[in-house]
């Protein structure tokens, strides 16, 4: 036997009950702070493993760790199981959802915590067997999608002991980028005026939307003043009831995003500075509520390096001709040009154009450009090394945060995804556990860009989860 087979027979032995987990979780579709059964599944599975498990954890019902091991290294993997509003879908290429307006998994997360997990299971398989010291660490994150978990789960030193780790996402191609992410912060500015007869006598009126509309003038004359590469974008969450009713309270929520933590305080200062004067102007008062705030993403050549390493010694999935028909279906839902535009913006090598699912490994890509989003995987990667890739789990061309992602991560196409990233991350966990220079390479990195720039919490002394903003569904 060599290094990797007690992992990858670990996966292959399991794989039926790993697909039956992620296929649970995708039929309960909880969104973020509500994943109690999603969780509860994981650590459920993970305790029958062997690992211990600490159950709601940073102030999170739905968060939690599970550990095994013991000594150094200590190998972390992250998981997530959150949904999105209003995606639900069935596992059929035309949009059918199950259940109308109710959410659905259209990122995929079912796929990404099970793959996590999965990991963990299986290098711990693997040094159980071979008596070698380590130490394993699952950390079930919820709401990633609105950008909690993991923020307050660092907040509360949670992934300080780590010496490196390991994430994935679900996605249209098999591929390690480096690339980063933006910070952010989500918040929501809430006005209050008094109310009137908007036609009787406005002029006791006082009106809270004028001052959100102040505000979001006021924000949109911000624009030309900063970094081309800093997204500002809003919706009004209450904008009042009738017209004739001056309204005496209105909301904003913002997320304010930008390439470095440093330039989003900068813009959110500012921001609130717009929110004050939208007060003055209307004699209303106002609160900030802070929601979340995250890092960028600090990329980590020597474990991404590792990762497409390991990737291509996993070797990319292939599929079969209902799963290609299920693809050339759903390729009929993407409007002419999307999936080319896609693959010319991520600079895919021309073969790529023709496949209708990703069967090769694309180059690895070491350019750092943040793409648009963000993700709370920053903030892990700022308290220790953090490597990342994409499987290839749904077709070519799709679009993010979609009914066609919900689709595919709940059959084969997802699952099959969903266990090469499994493999991936056990293999890639191991040469971590066994070769101390590889974790050596990827932590002197990591000092080395993290120097002078120590972590420390977007989150303001007092803040806790947004436990109370939960979505009605
Ligand atoms: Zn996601």
């Amino acid at each position: 036997m060599k290094a990797g087979d007690s992992a990858l027979g670990w996966i292959e032995r399991n794989s039926a009950a790993l697909i039956e987990l992620s296929d649970k979780i995708w039929d309960y579709a909880e969104v973020g702070l509500q994943e109690l059964r999603s969780a509860a599944d994981q650590e459920q599975f993970l305790r029958a493993q062997g690992f211990e498990v600490r159950s709601g954890v940073a102030g999170m019902p739905s968060a939690f760790v599970a550990s095994w091991g013991k000594g150094r290294p200590v190998v972390g993997f992250l998981g997530e199981y959150d949904s999105l509003p209003g995606l639900s879908q069935k596992t059929v290429p035309v949009k059918d959802p199950v259940q109308a307006g109710k959410p659905g998994h259209g990122c995929g997360h079912n796929l990404l915590g099970v793959a996590g997990l999965a990991g963990a299971c299986a290098l711990k398989a693997e040094l159980e067997l071979s008596g070698l010291p380590g130490t394993v660490r699952y950390h079930g994150s919820p709401a990633e999608e609105t950008l909690v978990g993991k923020v307050f789960m660092a907040k509360d030193g949670i992934f300080d002991d780590l010496d490196v780790c390991l994430d994935w996402h679900p996605g249209a191609a098999n591929v390690v980028r480096n690339g980063s992410s933006n910070a952010m912060n989500s918040v929501k500015f809430t006005f209050h005026g008094r109310t009137a007869h908007a036609a009787g006598d406005p002029h006791h009126g006082r009106s809270a939307l004028d001052a959100v509309e102040l505000m979001n003038v006021g924000a949109n004359y911000l624009r030309e003043h900063i970094i081309e590469k800093a997204r500002i974008h809003y919706v009004i969450t209450d904008g009042g009831g009738e017209p004739n009713v001056v309204p005496a309270h209105a909301q904003v929520w913002y997320y304010v995003r930008a390439p470095e933590r440093a330039q989003v305080e900068e813009i959110y200062a500012w921001l609130r500075d717009i929110a004050k004067g939208a007060a003055l102007m209307t004699q209303t008062t106002f609160d900030v509520r802070l929601l979340a705030g995250c890092y960028n993403y600090l990329p980590n050549q020597s474990l991404n390096r590792l990762l497409h390493r390991t990737m291509e010694q996993v070797g990319p999935n292939k599929w079969t001709e209902e799963e290609l028909e299920f693809a050339r279906k759903m390729n009929e839902s993407f409007p002419a040009g999307q999936k080319e535009a896609g693959l010319r913006a991520s600079k895919a090598p021309p073969e790529v154009f023709s496949q209708l699912i990703n069967d090769t490994i694309l180059p690895y890509r070491d350019d750092e450009t943040p793409g648009g989003g963000s993700t709370d995987v920053g903030d892990v990667s700022w308290i220790t090394p953090t490597g990342r890739f994409a499987a290839a789990t749904g077709v070519l061309g799709q679009p993010g945060h979609s009914w066609q992602v919900a689709a595919c991560s709940g059959m084969s196409i997802g699952h099959k995804g969903m266990l090469m990233a499994a493999k991936i991350l056990a293999l890639a966990g191991l040469e971590l556990a066994t070769n101390p220079e590889e974790v050596s390479k990827a932590r002197e990195e990591w000092a080395g860009r993290t120097k002078d720039r120590p972590y420390k919490t977007p989150i303001p002394e007092g803040i806790t989860p947004p436990l109370d903003q939960l979505p009605k569904h």
